[in-house]
Formats: structure tokens, sequence, C-alpha cells
């Protein structure tokens, strides 16, 4: 009974969870692509007057970056992080009714034990685990090097919508909106562009502390939970706890989120 009653109220916030999903996935991060390859890029092709040659450089590593940062989310959703060994000797789940390993964690939202559980990720809707957590660290790195390479274009894209100055003067105005009484220029849609680009600066601040928290706890072979007391660490050196994330075969997981990497055999050992 108390399974299905906390089952009934964690359904609303799963189907929440999955719609964000799905319109981060499929809306959010193809619209912010279109946005800079379809009105960004032209302008800065004239601005700088760029030969053929080095805009056909920037086309490429902006599609190498969009597939990457896609592929790596899509495909930490579709990996099945979850354990399904009955693990003999193992800690009774009275959820899943079986035992698992030491190192795997229930999740109530997606209700199943996951391998070498980090944490339930609210934004793709699913758990970060043994299996999937290289995708989940590379989708990570990618977005940091996507919004800074966009970040360093967008400033002369928004600064060319403003006159000398306009930049800090529009900066200041959105931080207080009183000073448009006093700035040269009214509020205008302007102000728009250069309150997104806070924004995305903000949101790159953000994610690169997150990256930096999950590249320390990987180094470390920690998961989160794991990290918050010291007793269970048991790090088998910074070396092979990058490669029990990343797979044998880490130098084409770091450059492509579809190659299969296989994780090291004593990691297998360890959880299963
Ligand atoms: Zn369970
Ligand atoms: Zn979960």
């Amino acid at each position: 009974m108390n399974i299905i009653t906390r089952n009934c109220i964690k359904k609303p916030v799963y189907t929440y969870e999955k719609v964000q999903c799905v319109a981060i996935l499929f809306i959010l991060i193809p619209g912010y692509f279109i946005f800079e390859m379809v009105i960004v890029k032209p302008t800065l092709v004239k601005m700088f007057e760029m030969a053929v040659v080095k805009h056909s450089i920037h086309v490429i590593l902006s599609i190498f970056c969009y597939i990457n940062v896609s592929g790596n989310m899509l495909m930490a959703i579709a990996t099945d992080a979850s354990s399904k060994n009955n693990v003999k000797d193992g800690i009774y789940c009275k959820f899943c009714n079986r035992n698992r390993s030491q190192r795997s964690w229930h999740c109530r939202t997606c209700n199943v034990c996951i391998l070498g559980r980090d944490h339930h990720c609210f934004f793709f809707s699913t758990c970060i685990g043994l299996y999937n957590r290289r995708y989940y660290i590379l989708f990570l790195f990618y977005i940091i090097i996507s919004m800074l390479y966009s970040s360093y274009y967008n400033y002369y894209y928004v600064s060319s919508k403003l006159e000398e100055h306009g930049f800090m003067i529009s900066v200041f105005r959105i931080i207080n909106p009183l000073l448009r009484f006093i700035t040269p220029e009214p509020m205008s849609v302007v102000d728009l562009y250069v309150l997104f680009f806070l924004l995305n600066i903000l949101l790159l601040v953000w994610i690169t502390v997150l990256f930096c928290f999950h590249m320390r706890n990987v180094t470390r072979g920690v998961t989160t939970h794991e990290s918050k007391n010291i007793s269970t660490k048991r790090s088998i050196g910074w070396k092979n706890n990058l490669l029990s994330v990343f797979g044998r075969r880490w130098y084409f997981a770091i450059l492509w989120p579809f190659i299969e990497s296989p994780l090291s055999d004593f990691i297998r050992e360890e959880t299963d």
C-alpha cells in the first residue's frame, strides 16, 4: 500500500519531468542551434568578412558541438542504468523485492534500483548511474564548450545591435530598471538580447561548477551520494576511476557519443 501511495504522488512529477526532458532535447537545444546558425552566423560572416574556409570550419565545429550535446543527452536517457540482477548476499530492496548490489541504490522517482547510482537528474528525467554517467558528464562538458563558443560570438552580435558603449548601458538598465531615466536611450527590445546573453553567462557558470563537482567525484572514484560519506570511498587510482566511467575506449567516447566504450572488468565484478 505504501509503495502504491508513493508512486501515485510521484507520477505527476515524473510526467512533468518527461515533458520537460522532451522539450529540452527537441525544442530548446535545436532552437538554440538554429538561432545561432540562421540569425547570428550570417551577421558575423558579414561583420568579420569571413572567407569560405573559416566559415566552413565554424559550421563543422558548431555541428560537432550540437551532435555531442544532443547525442550525449539522448544516450544518457536511452541507456538502461537499472540493476536487474538478484545479487547473492546483496542488500534487500523492499520496493524491487530482490537483493541489490552494494553500490546500487533505489530511486523512488524511477522506482527501480540503479547500478552505481549517482543521482536522479531532473532535466534528463532519469537516474545517472554506472552505465550512463559517461554521457551525463560529457553532456556537461560539451554544453560548456558550446556556450563558451556561442557566447563569444553572441557578444559581437548583441553589440552590433547597440551604439558605442551601448552594451554596458544596457547591462545597467537590466540590473536596475530605474536607470532608464538617466541613460541616454530608452529601454528597448535590444535589451532583451542583452538579458538573454547575461542569463546565458549565469547558466554557463552554474554548469561549469556542476561539471567540476562531478569530475572531482569521478577522479576520486565516488558517486554524489558516496562523496558525502567518507567511509564509503573506495578509489582505485584516478586513472582507473576515469576508465570506470568513460570506458576502455575513452578516446573515442569523448569525441562521439554513439561509440561503444566497455567499462573495465573490475568495475563489473565489483558492482554486479
Ligand atoms: Zn529497488
Ligand atoms: Zn531516478
